[in-house]
C-alpha cells in the first residue's frame, strides 16, 4: 500500500481527473478501500486516495513473472549475477600484475583488511567477501588504503587519455565499476577539483562579468552626487517618500521628504532647494532614473538658475552602492522610531 500511495503522490498531477487501475498482487492491499478498521496512517491514506478515481485490482504473483523480471534489483536476478562475475573477472585481468600483487600483498598486511577477514570468517558479514587473495566488497575488489594504489586508480581514471579527464560524477562512475574503499567519493571530489588540467581547460559555463567602470574621483566636495528615492513609505504629514543625496567627496547626505509619485520638474525643484541652493549645481548626478526623467530634471534644474547655457553636467545611468547604502542605514534608523502601525 506504502508503494501505491508513494505512486500516486509522484503521478498525481497525471492520474488526478482520471479513471485508472491499480494492479498489485498484494491481497490485502486490494481490500484497502472496503476496510472497515483504519489505523491513523490508513485513514490518512484512504482522506489522500479519496481524491482518486481509482480501483485496486489483485493479480497473483505467478501471472506477473514479466513484470518482475523488469522491476526487480538486478543484483537479485540470479541471470545478471553470472555476467556480474563475468565482468569482475574481467575488470580483474585488466589489471597488471604488479598491481595485483600489490594489493594481495596488502590484504595480507592491512590491519583493517584482517578485522574484515575476521568478520568474514566468523560470519559476522555478508557485504565482503574473499577469493583468491582478493577481497571483495559485492561484486567490487577492495582496495586497502597501504596499497598506495588510490592516487594510481584515480589517475587512471580521470588523468588517462581513456578517461579524458571526465568530472566528478563520471570519474567515480569508471571506478565504482570494479573497485571499493571507504570513502571513495570525498577522494574522488578532491582528486577532480585539484587537478590542474581541468582547472585551466575546462570551460567556464557562467558568464563572465563585464569590466567595473568605477565612477571618476571628484575633486572637491559637491562635485558629483548620488540620488536615490525611497518609496513605498507610510504617510506622514502628505509625504510618502524620501529623496536621498549623497555627496560623493564628503559622503554628506540630504534627505529630502517627498510625495510619491514625483515627477521631474518637482524633484529639480526640490534639488534646487536642497542642493543647488548651498552647494551649487554638481558636475555629475549619479541615479538609477531613467534618460528621460533626467532629461526634463537637468532642463527644468537650469530654467530655475535661468541660464540659457547647456552645462555639460554629466549623468551617469548607473545605481551606486554608496546610495544603496545609505538607504539601508536611514530605513533602519527610520524603524528604530516608528509605531507598530507606521502612524507617526
Ligand atoms: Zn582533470
Amino acid at each position: 500500500m506504502t508503494a501505491i500511495i508513494h505512486c500516486l503522490h509522484v503521478w498525481r498531477h497525471y492520474l488526478i481527473g482520471k479513471s485508472f487501475v491499480v494492479k498489485t498482487d498484494n491481497v490485502a492491499a486490494s481490500y484497502f478501500a472496503s476496510q472497515s478498521k483504519l489505523s491513523t496512517k490508513q485513514a490518512r491514506w484512504q482522506d489522500f486516495l479519496a481524491e482518486f478515481d481509482m480501483t485496486i485490482e489483485y493479480r497473483p504473483g505467478r501471472h506477473n513473472a514479466v513484470v518482475d523480471a523488469l522491476s526487480r534489483k538486478r543484483q537479485l536476478a540470479a541471470l545478471e549475477e553470472e555476467e556480474d562475475q563475468a565482468t569482475r573477472s574481467r575488470s580483474q585481468v585488466q589489471m597488471s600484475e604488479e598491481m595485483q600483487n600489490k594489493i594481495k600483498e596488502s590484504v595480507e598486511t592491512d590491519t583493517l583488511v584482517q578485522n574484515i577477514v575476521k568478520h568474514i570468517k566468523e560470519g559476522k558479514t555478508r557485504k565482503f567477501f574473499l577469493r583468491d587473495g582478493f577481497l571483495f566488497f559485492g561484486n567490487r575488489l577492495y582496495v586497502p588504503k597501504s596499497s598506495g594504489l588510490k592516487s594510481h586508480l584515480l589517475k587512471e581514471c580521470h588523468d588517462s587519455p581513456w578517461a579524458g579527464h571526465p568530472g566528478r560524477h563520471r570519474s567515480l562512475a569508471l571506478l565504482e565499476r570494479g573497485l571499493f574503499w571507504e570513502k571513495m567519493q570525498e577522494d574522488v571530489e578532491e582528486c577532480v577539483h585539484t587537478c590542474i588540467i581541468c582547472q585551466q581547460d575546462k570551460s567556464d559555463t557562467q558568464r563572465q562579468g563585464a569590466l567595473l567602470q568605477p565612477l571618476p574621483i571628484p575633486e572637491r566636495p559637491w562635485m558629483s552626487v548620488s540620488m536615490d528615492f525611497i518609496t513605498q513609505l507610510p504617510q506622514v504629514h502628505g509625504y510618502n517618500g524620501i529623496m536621498v543625496v549623497v555627496d560623493h567627496f564628503s559622503k554628506y547626505v540630504v534627505f529630502v521628504p517627498i510625495k510619491i509619485p514625483c515627477e521631474a520638474e518637482r524633484t529639480a525643484e526640490l534639488f534646487f532647494k536642497n542642493i543647488v541652493k548651498y552647494w551649487g549645481i554638481p558636475l555629475s548626478i549619479v541615479s538609477d532614473r531613467d534618460p528621460r526623467f533626467t532629461g526634463r530634471f537637468w532642463t527644468t534644474l537650469f530654467k530655475l538658475v535661468r541660464t540659457e547655457l547647456l552645462m555639460s553636467s554629466s549623468y551617469h545611468p548607473q545605481t551606486d552602492g554608496q546610495t544603496e547604502r545609505i538607504n539601508a542605514l536611514l530605513e533602519d534608523y527610520l524603524r528604530h522610531y516608528v509605531t507598530v502601525d507606521q502612524k507617526n
